[in-house]
């Protein structure tokens, strides 16, 4: 048998299952398995082996069960980072890269760069290095993206998942990133008593318990729940992350979140009456209010 044959009848499997994109991802792991990329995979269609063919069967039924596409082939990538992935940890979403975009912005801000000159500076150091608190780390995108482009600072993400700080840790390890730490526990509780940082980011859970059931099965039967159940009303992650942040951040730190379709309205309102002044929202590639950020 040939690749391509292989690619047939997975791709015909993967309909059979009802995989919306059955074609896109049969080549996807089909390919991958095979190590071919898709320009050689078509010109040379090699004659695959016995236990190739399994395997390519392996994942395409494991596909075919719903098993979310980034989870099977291991790894995403977030903003040129490879972001490994599975089960137990968000998969990053495309959106989540514009949240990542405006704190890398917000940081390398000339606001922001008056507490903290780049190296050049005779007096670097005795200025604290920038510091950045990722809340609802998950995979570590957000945090390890800002620690890549801002490599003066110091970066920090908690997450309450055990499974997630693993994923975590390897992607910093992967992608060599250092100046980034990751801690357990839920929001704020292990950064207790340590200095005050001056940016706080968060891609927090945010979806409406009851919308839950509603969501694709890729998201509902394979995603952690606590990833997404933001509440009755979505939002208590806001409320606490808000009712917490002031505290914890220097004067003139701010903090960006991402937010859920509907919620701009309702969390600029919390950020407010938690005594943030400046708040803006900015709009994903679908037009939807995505990045809420409120400045102290
Ligand atoms: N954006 C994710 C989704 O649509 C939700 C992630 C979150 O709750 N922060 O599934």
């Amino acid at each position: 048998m040939r690749l391509l044959d292989a690619l047939k009848s997975s791709t015909e499997y993967l309909e059979e299952a009802g995989i919306e994109d059955a074609f896109a991802d049969a080549e996807i792991l089909t390919f991958d398995a095979a190590g071919a990329d898709r320009l050689a995979a078509y010109m040379e269609n090699p004659e695959i082996t016995k236990e190739l063919l399994s395997k390519i069967r392996r994942l395409i039924r494991r596909r075919a069960k719903g098993e979310p596409l980034q989870y099977i082939v291991g790894h995403v990538d977030f903003l040129g980072l490879t972001i490994y992935v599975g089960k137990g940890v968000l998969i990053p979403r495309p959106e989540t890269e514009l949240l990542a975009e405006e704190a890398i912005r917000t940081v390398q801000s000339s606001k922001f760069k008056v507490q903290s000159p780049k190296s050049s500076s005779r007096q670097r150091s005795t200025i604290p290095a920038l510091r950045i608190l990722d809340l609802c780390s998950g995979t570590g995108c957000i945090a390890l993206a800002i620690a890549k482009a801002t490599p003066d600072a110091d970066v920090c993400g908690t997450d309450v998942s055990r499974a997630a700080l693993r994923f975590a840790k390897k992607n910093a390890e992967v992608n060599e990133i250092e100046n980034v730490s990751f801690l357990e526990g839920s929001l704020f509780a292990p950064i207790l008593g340590s200095a005050l940082f001056d940016l706080i980011v968060s891609n927090p859970p945010y979806i409406i318990s009851a919308d839950i059931p509603r969501l694709q099965r890729e998201i509902k039967d394979w995603e952690p729940l606590e990833a997404l159940d933001g509440g009755t009303d979505g939002l208590d992650f806001y409320r606490k992350i808000f009712a917490d942040a002031a505290g914890h951040l220097r004067p003139g730190g701010a903090v960006l979140c991402e937010l859920g379709f509907g919620q701009a309205a309702a969390v600029k309102e919390i950020a407010q009456k938690s005594g943030f002044r400046d708040i803006s929202v900015n709009k994903d590639y679908a037009g939807i209010d995505r990045i809420l950020k409120a400045e102290l």
